[in-house]
């Protein structure tokens, strides 16, 4: 038994917790049990949260008013980021002073057919520059990382190592390669 002083908050603790907490659970695991866990990322300061081609709306925007841009009160996708945060998913956060296009500070919005599918970030749009501000911004990043970090393979002992720009030319040389084979009709896979 217990012995804390002031009964009455021992007993609606005792009562009202292990109760809620088990609807909590229930309601997680019937819901984990029939879908995928939807994909919770991050853009500036929203999640987005991915449901999956097979539902009727596919990506939902939640801010950080709990809200989802859907205009369902009690969307699944918040729920969703719920679950994201308390595993120790990133948490959305302003840039501290300017927000938007890196390139020139106007207002981005979401464009999910360039979301990084390794880097896990979130593809947009400029709305001035549209998606030419994104692409400079992308290729002002990995500029700057090669910068930072031009090995990909560091030279050791009599190993001469491997630059970041060395795969990038053969990367360059098999994309001009393939545009050649794909003018001249030409396939080499023939
Ligand atoms: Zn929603
Ligand atoms: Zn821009």
């Amino acid at each position: 038994m217990k012995t804390v002083p002031g009964l009455n908050e021992t007993t609606s603790l005792g009562l009202i917790s292990p109760l809620r907490q088990g609807t909590i659970q229930e309601s997680f695991v019937r819901h984990d049990a029939h879908v995928a866990l939807p994909v919770v990322s991050l853009h500036e300061d929203q999640y987005i949260v991915d449901f999956g081609k097979d539902h009727s709306i596919r990506y939902h925007q939640v801010g950080k008013n709990k809200e989802c841009s859907c205009g369902v009160s009690d969307c699944k996708a918040v729920e969703a980021v719920r679950q994201y945060l308390l595993a120790g998913g990133r948490r959305a956060e302003s840039p501290p002073e300017r927000s938007g296009c890196p390139i020139c500070g106007s207002k981005t919005y979401p464009d999910h057919t360039w979301n990084g599918k390794y880097t896990r970030t979130f593809g947009w749009r400029c709305e001035k520059g549209g998606l030419s501000h994104f692409l400079e911004a992308k290729a002002k990043r990995i500029q700057k990382q090669q910068a930072e970090n031009p090995w990909l393979i560091p030279p050791a002992m009599d190993y001469p190592g491997l630059r970041r720009d060395d795969l990038m030319t053969w990367e360059q040389c098999e994309a001009i390669q393939n545009k050649v084979s794909l003018s001249t009709g030409y396939d080499p896979t023939a």
